[in-house]
């Protein structure tokens, strides 16, 4: 793999994978612009040092069609502005050769939304799995997905992979274009480069003690994250609703709280594992219950076990906040993913704030702290706390399946010789 800081940019063409991916309300105005600027360091740097910019990315998910409302187009302006030069645009990704040459150093161009070439995610379109032509349309479709890949690399002379939120997935502009280039002329962004090596802090560069916080709805989704973790941490606290999951796998009275029925022996093999590893697992004692599943229920503390038949649990009581707070603010690395209550209304995030503001603390005392995940970056921003914590991750899906110990094809792909 080549060095971003270390490659000779000057002359040659990029191609820069990214995530703008960004939301857009019904106007096409971009209403939260931090994927683009996540993006800057990497295509300045290129730009800064005489390269000449073809930058490609997603945008929803249309579905291998052109929709006006996915096209990135809308976002030209925005990307001009944020990069300090004016960004050309091709109007069809595959077919932006003459553009691509027609670029000086310093110079950048978009292209149009890789998603409108069924291409890009390489899923055979409009035939179901069970049908016995889909292994068929499967193979033509890997075929037609390393030509896509092929035209795209066709555009570099070096691949830059910067778009850490689809590291996950092993899309034609993720990682099959990847192949066409040798190791010397791919490397990861600035941004990847910070993704993953955070993700290794966590997995694999661990000071101890380790406290990994999951919380959010339900146990089944963190499953595999839950098992890999519990190799490597010493406390693990288990919050949010999986709570009642728990409490009801021990003979607790949860009311009507969230419960996943079918997972009550996942959650007992889960309280076994942890004593057989030695891991400190913390699922807390109290909850804050209440009577309706809204904002402005009657609320009040209750034990996690003892939640009467119409009340149930929305966020983590008292006591829970104190437990989780010692297991926290005495760890040396820490990972938070999921809330530990209903933290979209506004009267029940006091667990998830005990739980940012205990982070807080701990990374003013020496420890790394990742954030990752939708609603956990929601809720440390929320709390004003993102700039008191190590690292914040921009890839939801991506880093999940790291932290489950997955290898990310996007990063795979950096790092294998040329095979096309
Ligand atoms: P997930 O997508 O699994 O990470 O879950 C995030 C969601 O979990 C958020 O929308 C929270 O509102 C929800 N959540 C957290 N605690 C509870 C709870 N006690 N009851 C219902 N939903 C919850």
């Amino acid at each position: 793999m080549a060095n971003i800081d270390k490659y000779s940019f000057a002359g040659k063409t990029a191609i820069v994978r990214v995530d703008f991916n960004v939301p857009l309300d019904e106007h096409g105005n971009i209403t939260d612009d931090t994927r683009i600027r996540g993006a800057l360091p990497t295509l300045k740097h290129i730009l800064q040092a005489g390269g000449k910019l073809v930058i490609m990315s997603h945008m929803g998910k249309p579905k291998g069609k052109f929709a006006e409302k996915y096209s990135l187009k809308q976002i030209v302006e925005a990307v001009s502005k944020a990069l300090g030069v004016n960004v050309q645009f091709a109007p069809d990704c595959a077919k932006a050769a003459d553009q691509v040459k027609g670029l000086k150093a310093g110079e950048a161009l978009l292209l149009e939304n890789l998603r409108f070439y069924a291409e890009e995610e390489g899923k055979p379109v409009g035939i179901e799995k069970d049908d016995p032509a889909y292994e068929a349309a499967k193979k033509e479709m890997k075929k037609r997905q390393s030509d896509f890949a092929g035209i795209l690399a066709s555009y570099g002379d070096c691949y830059v992979n910067d778009a850490f939120g689809t590291a996950h997935r092993k899309h034609a502009s993720t990682a099959v274009v990847a192949d066409f280039f040798d190791t010397d002329n791919k490397m990861l962004g600035y941004l990847m480069e910070k993704e993953v090596k955070a993700v290794d802090n966590i997995l694999n560069n661990i000071k101890r003690p380790f406290t990994a916080i999951m919380g959010g709805s339900k146990v089944s989704t963190k499953i595999g994250i839950i098992e890999n973790l519990m190799d490597k941490v010493d406390n693990l606290i288990l919050c949010g609703g999986m709570t009642y999951t728990f409490a009801k796998a021990q003979g607790g009275k949860i009311g009507k709280s969230i419960c996943e029925d079918d997972k009550l022996d996942l959650a007992l093999d889960i309280i076994k594992q942890a004593k057989e590893k030695g891991v400190n697992l913390v699922l807390g004692s109290d909850a804050i219950i209440a009577d309706d599943f809204n904002n402005n229920a009657n609320q009040k503390v209750c034990a996690n076990n003892a939640i009467p038949d119409d009340w149930q649990g929305l966020d983590a009581g008292p006591e829970s906040r104190k437990t989780f707070a010692q297991a926290i603010e005495g760890a040396k690395t820490i990972l938070w993913n999921g809330p530990a209550g209903v933290f979209e209304f506004d009267n029940f995030t006091g667990g998830s704030r005990a739980i940012a503001e205990a982070i807080a603390k701990a990374t003013a005392n020496g420890a790394f702290s990742l954030i990752g995940g939708g609603d956990s970056v929601a809720c440390i921003n929320k709390f004003g706390l993102a700039d008191q914590v190590s690292y914040i991750s921009t890839g939801g899906g991506a880093l999940l399946e790291a932290i489950e110990g997955k290898e990310l094809p996007g990063v795979v792909a950096i790092n294998q010789p040329k095979t096309k």
